[in-house]
């Protein structure tokens, strides 16, 4: 089996989302860290932490997967832009230690024209001032589109950026199925080279995470447009494979489908007919 869930928004608190999610159906979900476009976040309330902690045991839910702010670019060529990243990223990992366990995903970053091995460097230089060995969270380098100069548009980018980190046991990969699309890997055509080509370079063990979305677009267009499940070119066969394959089993699946709630309650059940 795999957990099953979609975004939700914090607005109105931590427990808030676990009770909406047990209304959706699912068992795992994520929500944005702050204003997706940047900005501030609300403190954690521990009460409210707490009540949602609570919420996920006795509902035997998966790994939550909090996801970092669009807007953070750990490898800008802009000093303020790069700073405030780095700021929004330490903020960020203090509050998930309210959440032992759970997942936090950012996009690498842009490198803005500085080069790709620059900004690999980057990146690791952030992560390394700001991961800890005694922290109890996984962090996540999203898999991307590879849009203009958009990082971690290759499994070998994404490794290069795992290897400069010291303490890369904190560091796995969020795979978006999307994304690895746009960027060129055949998940309709070729799943198991795909999975097998991430085996080698990064490690199944460090895929902790799937953004489940369909793709507007076809293989290669490093367009990032995400679509409904089963109605863009990944299509609903490859999907269920996707999620039934043996190498993905007992992760969380996050929807980031183009969705109101009640099309995301359709796509968890979709979801969750196939396990059956
Ligand atoms: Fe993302
Ligand atoms: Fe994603
Ligand atoms: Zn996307």
């Amino acid at each position: 089996m795999i957990y099953i869930g979609c975004h939700l928004s914090v607005t109105n608190g931590y427990a808030a989302m676990g009770r909406t999610m047990l209304d959706f159906g699912g068992n795992t979900f994520a929500y944005f860290t702050r204003n997706p476009r940047g900005g501030n976040s609300k403190d954690v309330i521990p009460e409210d932490a707490a009540a949602l902690n609570a919420l996920l045991t006795e509902n035997r839910f998966g790994p939550l997967v909090a996801h970092g702010s669009y807007t953070m670019n750990l490898c800008a060529s802009n000093p303020v832009t790069k700073a405030n990243g780095l700021d929004m990223l330490k903020k960020d990992l203090d509050r998930m230690a309210f959440f032992p366990g759970c997942f936090y995903n950012f996009h690498p970053g842009a490198h803005t024209g500085q080069g790709a091995e620059k900004g690999i460097e980057l990146i690791a230089e952030a992560l390394n001032a700001v991961l800890t060995a005694g922290m109890q969270t996984t962090v996540l380098l999203e898999t991307m589109a590879g849009k203009g100069t958009e990082m971690g548009r290759s499994f070998e980018e994404l490794r290069a950026i795992i290897d400069r980190v010291t303490l890369s046991e904190k560091l796995g990969v969020c795979f978006d199925t999307c994304h690895v699309w746009d960027a060129g890997y055949d998940i309709v055509g070729d799943l198991d080279g795909v999975l097998h080509r991430f085996d080698e370079l990064i490690g199944l063990d460090r895929l902790y995470a799937v953004h489940f979305n369909d793709s507007k677009n076809p293989c290669g267009s490093h367009k990032d447009r995400h679509e409904k499940l089963g109605e863009g070119y990944l299509g609903t066969e490859a999907m269920r494979r996707i999620a039934l394959h043996p190498a993905l089993q007992n992760k969380p699946f996050i929807l980031e489908t183009p969705n109101d709630d009640s099309g995301y309650i359709k796509e968890i059940h979709t979801v969750l007919g196939w396990m059956e």
